[in-house]
């Protein structure tokens, strides 16, 4: 008979003392252990990491050069299916220096540039866009998340390595790590049949961490799935992190996870399976304190505002997490499928000092690559 007592016990003595559990120990622990109990055990890792007590933030804007995309993931309200329909955009040049130079204005170190999978721009486009942008204002960019590479490579017949080694060098800084959403065939097959299967997303980004480039790793909860699932997705990331650390590289510099957004803008809220779906704000923060234990090589974990919104943010800095996320001068996808930001498109980044502060920690500003540009 399970004894849950000494079984918890062994099981947060592991993970006190720096041992890694494993992925049959970590679902038993996800399974006996309360909510704050997790969240002190993510708090103990967290220590041991990040000692000196702050919290980063980071001021950028998220630009999504285009809207059309031939993809049509369930959970999308942002795209539109083809560039004759009336809604459908490509940002010009001019549009985009305006956001950019705004960005700047506003202290901002770093642009993220997302779009959808469109047929009718070249790989010529994308290189275009970089260098212009590179070129003009300096600034860091990380552009495209593996499934646009994938989108690359359907248009030109070039390799994942051809195409992200061609942007490096028109000067990308990295990619964002979009696109993962969970990492298992079934729920992938369920919610975005037509998006590349885990096993791409995970090859595109150890490409792209073996050029060097910034990579960050992100997770959706709230799809049906089981834990196992989730411990699927868990295993994908930690088991590349291990190999790109073997090699002396980076990796990911960061997670971060949020909840699927259920709306009706969506066809997935239209679906009768949208009652069933969704995470809440506890089974959120959960995860963000077991993802800190259960990834014990991604350095810093993102407790993100966007999805369930700052107040939530706040306290998943005490179930582990390190990092406040961004200013978010600029955000259209989670907005559009109905998340927080639908309501507060920008957190001033007076604010996030301020919270970061009144929860105990000491703030800081950093760029993309985690070195700290301002103290408070
Ligand atoms: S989530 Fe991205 S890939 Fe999926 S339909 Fe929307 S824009 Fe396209």
């Amino acid at each position: 008979m399970l004894n849950k007592n000494v079984d918890l016990q062994y099981l947060k003595d592991k993970v006190k003392t720096g041992e890694r559990l494993l992925r049959d120990e970590a679902i038993s622990l996800w399974r006996l252990a309360g909510f704050a109990e997790l969240g002190a055990l993510a708090n103990s890792v967290r220590e041991q990491q990040h000692p000196e007590g702050i919290v980063t933030y980071l001021i950028d804007r998220n630009i999504n050069y285009t809207n059309v995309c031939n993809t049509d993931c369930q959970f999308c309200a942002f795209y539109r299916p083809n560039s004759a329909h009336p809604e459908s955009y490509v940002l010009t040049k001019e549009e985009l220096a305006t956001k950019i130079e705004e960005t700047l204005e506003l202290g901002g170190t770093r642009i993220l540039l997302q779009g959808g999978h469109n047929d009718d721009l070249p790989f010529d486009y994308y290189l275009d866009l970089i260098s212009w942008i590179h070129e003009t204002y300096g600034i860091d960019l990380n552009a495209f998340s593996p499934s646009e590479i994938h989108q690359m490579k359907l248009i030109s017949g070039l390799s994942y390595e051809e195409i992200l080694k061609q942007l490096q060098a028109a000067g990308m800084h990295g990619l964002p790590g979009g696109g993962a959403e969970l990492l298992d065939e079934d729920i992938r097959k369920a919610i975005s049949p037509k998006k590349i299967p885990a096993e791409l997303w995970i090859e595109i980004m150890e490409t792209a961490q073996n050029l060097g480039l910034v990579t960050t790793s992100s997770m959706v909860i709230g799809v049906n799935e089981t834990i196992e699932q989730r411990m699927n997705h868990f295993d994908q990331l930690r088991n590349l992190q291990d190999r790109s650390t073997a090699k002396g590289l980076e990796g990911f510099n960061l997670f971060v996870s949020w909840p699927m957004q259920i709306n009706e803008n969506t066809s997935l809220g239209r679906s009768k399976r949208s009652s069933t779906m969704g995470a809440s704000t506890v089974d959120y923060i959960k995860n963000l304190a077991f993802a800190r234990i259960y990834l014990d090589n991604i350095k810093n974990h993102q407790s993100s505002w966007p999805s369930c919104g700052p107040d939530v943010a706040e306290i998943g800095l005490h179930f582990g997490c390190n990092d406040f996320g961004s200013t978010m001068i600029e955000e259209n996808v989670v907005s559009q499928a109905g998340g927080h930001t639908a309501a507060q498109s920008l957190l001033p980044p007076e604010e996030m000092v301020l919270r970061i502060q009144k929860s105990g920690f000491k703030a800081a500003q950093r760029n993309s690559d985690f070195e700290i540009v301002r103290r408070h």
